[in-house]
């Protein structure tokens, strides 16, 4: 059985998620859509196709980041997953899940899931999950599940990989070859900037854990740096590492990773390029220069409507053909009713997010639609299958801001193609990710993050945090981690 609810949480996002923004799939019809794709939910698809076992898709409930979610659709999805557990006619449960989800009441509905399947199922059927990288994993978490694995990769490359192994750590168990003992390692602390796994501290980090996956000291090592805005208790860096049968190197590897990341602890927090700089090279670059907001960064629960770049490019009067996404319901109803082909007076952006005012422009609106439907190029989630509901585009000089009534991250190129801007045309494109979209649209042009005000920036003491301090770097701490072994079957 495969299923559950997978999304980031930010904290400080006052949007609480909505059963809206769910795209929820159910039964066979989703095997078939999403087979091949490079999701946590395709993986688990493929390796049962590899092993020819049926699976059955109760619900499984997937949105972009975004603010916590409403408790609920939590409900309701916890529902029917146990309802289908009651029926007892699989060998064991496999979920494709995020980790770093909040809902309006829980800070780990995720162990919450769990822990309610596994009272159903009692300790002999095999419940494993696979988690995004950027995941806060706690002992509540690991506690009712066999096995976890998370990506390996940051821009994440390896959704399907790593639901691959959480699927064969179910079948290894079912067979007898197989018995995961975990030995945890947890740290109060956040990387900042300076985490992406293909350079740097990450990549040798990284490089040093799958040797010890090679040289057979472990079966699987993960390693959790915690999205950076998730104020909950005990908030920080996870590793995992599990041995089979055997405890002793997977607690020497987990704690050896863990002193490793304590001790780049200053690599690990680095500054994005200057906008300005970035923008700059626009008039030099025959290819498309695509500029992730990291201040409103919807990928890490930004609210998306930021209009930062937007008024940095009228202000230094930079009218070049610009695609420019904004979440902004109201304008999307306004330029609806004005219809295609008029020219208004328009105020959008900037209801959330405060750190540039809303803009007040004359401008024609060039398209309206609903239901544009999105398939991922990849390679990041390649394969993907989702849709933009309501939006407009709002064209000022050459600057074609894309109105919508849901935020989204435009990770890949096909978001602009949906609605009829073909990235290959532009000259700078925005998008709400940091890292993913580099991925995707590298191809399109030079990808670059640049360093923007807002809720997703970096800069972390501004928010009222309540509940995850102390934590490095906002607090002097002593490295002294927490440490969390399950021996179990
Ligand atoms: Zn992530």
């Amino acid at each position: 059985m495969t299923g559950g609810i997978a999304q980031e949480s930010h904290s400080f996002n006052p949007i609480v998620t909505r059963r809206e923004r769910f795209t929820i799939v159910e039964g066979p019809t989703a095997v078939e859509l999403n087979r091949g794709a490079n999701s946590t939910f395709g993986g688990v698809i493929d390796a049962a196709f590899e092993e020819g076992i049926d699976l059955i898709v109760p619900a499984l409930f997937r949105a972009e980041s975004g603010g916590p979610v409403q408790h609920c659709v939590f409900e309701e999805v916890s529902e029917i997953m146990v309802n289908a557990a009651k029926c007892g006619n699989f060998d064991a449960i496999v979920l494709p899940l995020h980790g770093g989800m909040l809902t309006e009441r829980l800070a780990d509905p995720e162990g919450v899931l769990v822990e309610r399947l596994r009272a159903i199922v009692g300790r002999d059927v095999p419940i494993t999950a696979a988690f995004d990288l950027h995941a806060h994993v706690k002992e509540s978490t690991l506690e009712p599940l066999d096995f976890l694995s998370g990506y390996l990769t940051n821009p994440h490359e390896d959704q399907s990989a790593t639901a691959k192994r959480a699927f064969r750590a179910a079948a290894g168990m079912l067979d007898g070859t197989f018995k995961p003992v975990l030995a945890a390692t947890f740290l109060p602390m956040l990387t900042l900037g300076n985490d992406t796994t293909l350079s740097g501290p990450l990549m040798d980090i990284h490089a040093y854990a799958r040797d010890a996956v090679t040289q057979g000291r472990v079966c699987d090592v993960s390693i959790f740096n915690c999205q950076q805005f998730l104020d909950v208790e005990n908030m920080g860096q996870t590793v995992l590492a599990y041995g089979n049968g055997e405890l002793d190197e997977p607690r020497k590897v987990a704690d050896e990773v863990m002193q490793m990341i304590w001790n780049h602890r200053e690599d690990l927090i680095a500054k994005y390029p200057d906008l300005d700089n970035e923008l700059i090279k626009v008039r030099e670059s025959e290819r498309p220069i695509i500029v992730g907001d990291q201040g409103d960064r919807v990928a890490a629960g930004g609210p998306g409507d930021s209009t930062y770049i937007l008024n940095h490019l009228l202000a230094n009067k930079i009218d070049v053909e610009t695609y420019l996404p904004i979440y902004d319901p109201d304008a999307v109803e306004t330029c609806s009713r004005a219809g295609t082909g008029t020219t208004i007076s328009l105020s959008f952006g900037a209801k959330y997010s405060k750190v540039s005012p809303s803009v007040t422009a004359d401008g024609t609106v060039i398209k309206i639609g609903e239901n544009a439907p999105v398939l991922y190029d990849g390679p990041s989630d390649g394969g993907t299958n989702t849709y933009i509901e309501k939006y407009a585009v709002f064209e000022m000089g050459k600057i074609k801001v894309l109105l919508t009534n849901q935020p989204y991250a435009y990770i890949d190129p096909d978001y602009f193609r949906a609605v009829g801007l073909d990235p290959i045309r532009a000259k700078i494109i925005v998008t709400r990710s940091g890292y993913h979209f580099q991925l995707n649209f590298a191809k399109v042009g030079h990808v670059v993050t640049a360093d923007t005000p807002g809720m997703t920036s970096y800069n972390v003491d501004q928010f009222a945090w309540r509940r995850a301090r102390p934590f490095y770097p906002l607090d002097k701490i002593e490295f002294r981690p927490r440490r969390y072994e399950r021996l179990r079957r």
